[in-house]
């Protein structure tokens, strides 16, 4: 038994995701972080265990409908309704308007905008009866400024805060929060491959004149994983160095 406060943090493997577990795990949160392989479950185990024994890492492939479905089930019955859902799981497959395949636009639609809708369809019923909790879907700046090659990320990425909006609408009068946090450009390897010349061409653009470190998108997400933020609902956190 633990009286820790369950979190579900999607992607932790790495990058946002692993900070975010990371930083919930060490501030009285019992984490469970989600990989798509069997070895990245078992890594990032490891990696949160050694924090606590009674974090866990598990399989989760959003993309997939009936994996999450199956897999979060799994989750709830073995753990219980968690009381923080951090949907940071996400994908990029750029490409410039005119080439971009069908299968890049689906890819990503899928993963970063339907994927978080089947995540919250498992948990929102739940948290409901529980009457506490809160969601924290990672979007994007990306999603307000949009981006040249980027159409299908934007896209996904807008529409995720259209939808935090709505569902925070929904679910407020019973105690449950839903709220985006939008990094501007974080060190991460969704950034690390990007060619040299477009990292500059992103820096020319941040104010602050530095990429994020992915421990400042973790430290608004346990912000708003608190009880001072029991209040704020429906909005998107942007944290960008100034981006606009
Ligand atoms: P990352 O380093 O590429 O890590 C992505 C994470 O998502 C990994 O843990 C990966 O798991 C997981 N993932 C990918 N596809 C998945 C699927 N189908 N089902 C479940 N998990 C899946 O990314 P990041 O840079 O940390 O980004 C994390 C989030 O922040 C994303 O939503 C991204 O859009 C957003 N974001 C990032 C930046 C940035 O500059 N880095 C800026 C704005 C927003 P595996 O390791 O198992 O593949």
């Amino acid at each position: 038994m633990t009286d820790k406060v369950l979190a579900l943090v999607t992607g932790a493997t790495r990058g946002i995701g692993r900070a975010v577990a990371e930083r919930l795990a060490r501030t009285g949160h019992k984490v469970i972080g989600t990989a798509t392989s069997e070895s990245g479950a078992a890594a990032i185990r490891e990696v949160l265990q050694a924090i606590d024994p009674a974090n866990d890492g598990i399989v989760l492939n959003i993309a997939d409908g009936v994996q999450t479905a199956e897999a979060l089930k799994a989750f709830l019955d073995q753990h219980g309704t968690p009381e923080v859902v951090v949907n940071n799981a996400g994908i990029t497959r750029d490409n410039l308007f005119l080439r971009m395949s069908d299968d890049e636009w689906e890819a990503v639609i899928n993963t970063n905008l339907t994927g978080v809708f089947r995540v919250c369809k498992a948990m929102v019923k739940p948290m409901l009866k529980q009457k506490t909790g809160t969601i924290i879907n990672i979007s994007s700046i990306i999603g307000t400024t949009g981006n040249a090659g980027q159409a299908n990320y934007a896209a996904a990425k807008a529409g995720l805060e259209g939808f935090t909006r709505s569902l925070a609408q929904e679910v407020a009068s019973r105690n449950i929060t839903v709220n985006c946090v939008a990094p501007g450009f974080i060190k991460t390897d969704m950034t690390d491959v990007l060619p040299e010349a477009q990292k500059e061409a992103i820096l020319a653009t941040v104010p602050s004149k530095r990429l994020g470190q992915a421990e400042e998108i973790a430290g608004t997400v346990a912000f708003l994983a608190s009880s001072d933020a029991k209040y704020i609902t429906g909005q998107t956190i942007h944290v960008n160095g100034g981006m606009n």
